[in-house]
């Protein structure tokens, strides 16, 4: 057995043991994160079983997984994670299962008039930017009911779930529970947060999904 499918096995079975101390009645959703992952290791990934992959750039995902692992596509759930540029709106509808990203009503745009074109929407999730970071993209925890309005009643879209990162520098607890409140009160089904150092946390405070790299396939090497 190669030492990913170790790894997998052993994240699975953290993932399991939150979700039990958590009393879910639903197993989370592991997002194997494998950006900037070597070839070798997504094959042996895909060995292991894992069947849900997030990706944070739309063009290396259209290399990884339109082309190196198209084989695999149809077996496969593609979340994307990282932010999206409107001009890239087509090719992102095109690919992704689940985009994680949404956050800025010119995305809204661009999304419906991609999804028109393709002839189907993938299931969306509004970031929230817990840490309000000047840098970080994401709707803030302020402006988040305006903009879940705006999303269901002018574009008829309803959000899958909240996803929101952390600040590096915190504690994620209180983010975590911040975006758990947020979706409470907006009736937002789905939680993506906890990463590879605090998946199980998010687990325990309520993630539905959570989004696993360098845990899962070892550190990137850029
Ligand atoms: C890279 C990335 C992850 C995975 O990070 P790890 O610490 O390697 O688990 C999760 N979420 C987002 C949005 C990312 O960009």
């Amino acid at each position: 057995m190669s030492d990913i499918s170790n790894t997998h096995k052993d994240v699975l079975a953290k993932l399991t043991a939150a979700s039990k101390r958590a009393a879910q009645s639903a197993l989370p959703t592991l997002v194997a994160v494998s950006k900037v992952q070597p070839d070798a290791r997504i094959k042996d990934m895909l060995a292991a079983g894992q069947r849900v992959y997030g990706e944070n750039r739309v063009q290396e995902a259209q290399r990884r997984w339109g082309e190196t692992f198209a084989n695999h596509r149809d077996d496969l759930t593609l979340h994307l994670i990282g932010p999206l540029q409107t001009n890239k709106a087509a090719e992102a509808v095109a690919l992704f299962d689940v985009i994680e990203t949404v956050d800025r009503e010119k995305l809204l745009k661009a999304l419906v008039k991609a999804a028109e074109a393709h002839g189907s929407m993938p299931r969306l999730y509004v970031q929230v930017n817990t840490g309000a970071e000047p840098q970080k993209s994401g709707v803030l925890p302020d402006e988040l009911p305006a903009f879940l309005t705006l999303m269901r009643d002018t574009y008829k879209l309803e959000p899958e779930g909240l996803m929101c990162i952390p600040p590096a520098d915190e504690a994620a607890s209180p983010h975590f529970w911040l975006l758990s409140n947020l979706a409470k009160a907006n009736d937002v089904a789905k939680l993506s947060m906890g990463m590879s150092g605090d998946y199980e946390t998010a687990i325990e405070m309520g993630a539905t999904s959570v989004r696993v790299g360098s845990a899962l396939f070892g550190a990137r090497e850029y």
